[in-house]
């Protein structure tokens, strides 16, 4: 490990972006207080919640609202600015750039050439997945998902096949239709809602998403949120029946080797066998 602590004095020109906690501020990391200090200015999604940070932790900087909608002329004044001073990015809560603005003026900041750095901390993404009891050897964030019904069924049926944990981000007035459309979208699959993350009524619920949308209709969840999915299983092989019948239905239109080939692609199964099975079929049909 490096040396944990900075050398005191201004920092050098760039780009800081900075994580902030999610719900306690006990989770402020010393590079971030350290950074703060030392910046000439912060860009924020919001000054008043920014400022009540500082506050907090006894820092007084000038403080500029930034977002990814912001004007060219404010993110060029914003760009001229780091390249001679330091500049820290911050968010309301968590990782900037992690559902929050800041993609555009790190890559234009980056395309000059301006020093860009991250100084780690909080995000609900990774909490939740810490905790979840989900695999997180791979895992997909999706933002998230939209509010309108049709468009959220469509981003589910589109993510459906992915062999990952799904992460989405979510609100409390959305869960339970959130969860609806993923009994409806992806039946079986175990479902995790992180809520209140880091505050005094933290929890972590896991079932199905029906069970979960029953429990949440029942009981209204307030606060933010972050929604898994866990991946889809191994494919279910069909039943013996299906199978027959299938290999029935193609040898009635092409030669014996290749309706084995086609069924057995279809299920990922065995050819020969297929084939074996085609052959007898077959003389049953002629005999
Ligand atoms: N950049 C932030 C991060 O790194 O987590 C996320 C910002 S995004 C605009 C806000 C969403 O993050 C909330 O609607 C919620 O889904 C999730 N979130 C933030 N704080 C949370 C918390 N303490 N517990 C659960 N979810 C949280």
């Amino acid at each position: 490990m490096e040396a944990p602590l900075m050398e005191p004095g201004p920092l050098d020109a760039g780009l800081y972006i900075v994580a902030t906690p999610i719900g306690n501020l006990g989770d402020i990391t010393r590079r971030a207080v350290e950074t703060l200090d030392r910046c000439a200015l912060v860009a924020c999604e919001d000054t008043r919640v920014t400022g009540k940070l500082l506050n907090l932790l006894g820092l007084h900087k000038p403080l500029r609202r930034y977002d990814d909608h912001a004007s060219d002329v404010a993110r060029e004044a914003l760009l001229s600015e780091m390249a001679e001073k330091a500049v820290v990015l911050v968010s309301d809560a968590g990782t900037p750039l992690i559902s929050d603005p800041g993609y555009r003026l790190v890559r234009d900041a980056r395309a000059r050439g301006i020093v860009v750095t991250s100084i780690p901390g909080p995000s609900a993404l990774v909490t939740a997945l810490s905790m979840a009891g989900l695999p997180t050897d791979r895992f997909m964030f999706a933002g998230f998902l939209p509010a309108k019904d049709k468009a959220r069924g469509d981003v589910l049926a589109e993510l459906a096949a992915v062999p990952a944990t799904l992460v989405f981000y979510d609100t409390g007035p959305r869960l339970v239709a959130s969860l609806d459309a993923i009994a409806r979208c992806l039946p079986g699959r175990e479902v995790a809602v992180a809520r209140e993350l880091t505050k005094l009524h933290e929890e972590c619920r896991s079932g199905t998403a029906q069970d979960l949308a029953e429990h949440y209709t029942a009981h209204p969840p307030r606060g933010e949120i972050v929604l898994l999915i866990g991946p889809p299983g191994p494919p279910v092989a069909p039943e013996d029946d299906v199978i027959e019948a299938e290999l029935r239905a193609a040898l009635a239109e092409m030669s014996t080797s290749q309706a084995a080939g086609k069924v057995a692609k279809a299920h990922g199964l065995d050819r020969k066998t297929l084939y074996a099975r085609a052959l007898e079929i077959n003389g049953e049909l002629k005999g």
